[in-house]
C-alpha cells in the first residue's frame, strides 16, 4: 500500500490541513465521533450568530433565506436526487426516527437487520416490537464479515416489511454493500431505510445507485460540519405514503377544524424551528466537501486508514478488528491494556480517539464476543506522520 494517494497533490493537502486549525492543537483521529471543522465552515456559523446578536433571530433569517434554502440543494447535489426529496432535522437520529416511524407496520411484519446495526436504531425496532408485534431478524454476515446479501435473499418472505441497515458502522472499518442490498430491496419491493451516518462525507453517496427509500445523515462526523443537526432523504414515489409521527405547522398546515393537509415534499418530515447557524454551517460543509470532491474524499480515507490498519498491526499486543473487503477510516483495535485509562493517556500525549462499547453495536460486538474497542477514526486531512507518531506513541505506552 503506497503511503501517497493521487487524491490530492501535496499542495492541496498543505491547504486543506491550514485551513483546519484543529490539526495544530492535536492528532485528531476522531472524526466518526466529530471531525474538525474546516475555518470556512465555522466561520459561517459564527457570522450567521453575529448576525443574530447583532439584529435577531428572525430578522437574520429573512436575511439569509436564500442561503437557508440553498441547503436542500447543495444536498442534492451530493446525493444526486432532487431538493424536494431533503429534509433537515436535528441529527441523524431524529432523521431515522421520522423515516421509521413513517411506514404503515401492521402487527406481524417483519424487520430484516444488519449485524452492525446501531444501537439507537435496533432500540426503535424493540420499541415497535413491543408496542406492535413484529420481529426483528438480523441478517448474517459473510465470511468477510460484510452483510450477506445472498443471505439476505433468502429472507425475503411475504411478511418482511422493511430491511434497515447501517453502511458504515460506528464501531469499526466495514463498509457494508449497500448498493446490493438496494437491489434485493426493489426486486422484491421492500422498504429501505440506509443509515448512513458515518458514510456520508467518507465517501461518494447516490441514492440512485443505493436504491434506498431513507437515508440518514449527520453534520459533524465526516462532512465537518456544525454538532446539532443532520439531514434525511426521502425519495419522492414514497412520499405520497407516507405520515411523519411528528407534524407541525411547518410540516402541515391546519386547515379546517377537521383537516390538516402534509406538504407534498420532504419537508414533511421537518418541524419549524430551526438551528439556523447550524444549517447554513453544514451546508458550507457540503459545499466544500463536493469542491475537493467525494472520490478523491475516499481515495486519500482508505490509504490512510489501511496504512493506520497495517501500522498498528504491527505493534506487538494490538489486535486490529475491522471487517469486510472495502474498509473506511474508522479503525478498531484492542490489546492488552485498559480502554480509558490508554485512552486518558492518549488525550494528554495529544491523540484524540474515543471508546467503543459493546452495546453500541450489540449484535456484532456480542457475536465476535468483545467487550471495548478503541476507535481511532480518520479523516482526509489527517496524514503518515500523525500515524506514525501515534502507533510509536503505542508501541512505546505498551512495553512501558
Ligand atoms: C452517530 C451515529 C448515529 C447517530 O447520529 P446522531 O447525529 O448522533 O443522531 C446513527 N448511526 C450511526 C451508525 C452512527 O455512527
Amino acid at each position: 500500500m503506497p503511503l501517497t494517494t493521487q487524491a490530492f497533490t501535496k499542495e492541496e493537502l498543505d491547504t486543506i490541513r491550514a485551513a483546519t486549525p484543529g490539526v495544530k492543537h492535536a492528532v485528531h483521529f476522531n472524526n466518526a465521533g466529530a471531525s474538525l471543522m474546516p475555518v470556512r465552515v465555522a466561520q459561517k456559523v459564527m457570522d450567521y450568530l453575529n448576525h443574530e446578536l447583532l439584529y435577531g433571530g428572525y430578522e437574520t433569517a429573512e436575511k439569509f433565506a436564500s442561503e437557508i434554502e440553498e441547503v436542500y440543494q447543495v444536498i442534492a447535489n451530493y446525493l444526486n436526487c432532487s431538493a424536494g426529496e431533503i429534509a433537515i432535522t436535528e441529527n441523524a437520529t431524529v432523521a431515522w426516527g421520522q423515516a421509521f416511524q413513517s411506514i404503515p407496520f401492521q402487527a406481524g411484519d417483519v424487520i430484516l437487520t444488519s449485524m452492525a446495526e446501531y444501537a439507537s436504531n435496533y432500540i426503535a425496532f424493540l420499541q415497535l416490537k413491543k408496542r406492535l408485534g413484529i420481529s426483528i431478524e438480523p441478517i448474517p454476515n459473510d465470511s468477510h464479515g460484510q452483510l450477506d446479501v445472498e443471505a439476505l435473499e433468502g429472507m425475503i418472505h411475504p411478511k418482511v416489511k422493511l430491511i434497515a441497515v447501517t453502511h458504515v458502522p460506528t464501531n469499526g472499518g466495514l463498509v457494508n454493500p449497500a448498493a446490493r442490498i438496494g437491489a434485493v430491496a426493489r426486486k422484491y419491493d421492500i422498504w429501505y431505510l440506509l443509515d448512513a451516518c458515518q458514510s456520508v462525507g467518507q465517501m461518494p453517496i447516490n441514492v440512485k445507485e443505493l436504491g434506498c427509500d431513507f437515508l440518514s445523515a449527520t453534520s459533524r462526523k465526516f462532512l465537518r460540519g456544525p454538532r446539532g443537526v443532520g439531514f434525511l432523504y426521502v425519495n419522492k414515489r414514497r412520499l405520497s405514503q407516507l405520515e411523519p409521527p411528528v407534524l407541525d405547522l411547518h410540516s402541515a398546515s391546519w386547515k379546517s377544524s377537521e383537516s390538516y393537509e402534509m406538504r407534498e415534499d420532504a419537508r414533511r418530515f421537518e418541524n419549524w424551528e430551526f438551528n439556523l447557524a447550524g444549517v447554513v454551517g453544514m451546508s458550507e460543509a457540503v459545499k466544500y466537501a463536493l469542491e475537493l470532491g467525494l472520490d478523491s474524499i475516499w481515495e486519500r480515507i482508505q490509504v490512510l486508514g489501511n496504512h493506520l490498519r497495517s501500522s498498528l498491526s504491527d505493534v506487538p499486543g494490538i489486535e486490529v478488528h475491522d471487517l469486510g473487503q472495502e474498509k473506511s477510516g474508522i479503525v478498531s483495535f484492542n490489546g492488552p491494556f485498559q480502554a480509558m485509562e490508554l485512552k486518558r493517556h492518549l488525550f494528554k500525549a495529544g491523540f484524540n480517539v474515543s471508546i467503543i462499547r459493546a452495546d453500541g453495536t450489540l449484535l456484532d460486538m456480542s457475536d465476535r464476543q468483545l467487550n471495548f474497542m478503541i476507535r481511532a477514526s480518520v479523516h482526509y486531512y489527517n496524514n503518515e506522520e500523525e500515524i506514525n507518531r501515534f502507533t510509536n506513541f503505542l508501541r512505546k505506552a505498551l512495553v512501558d
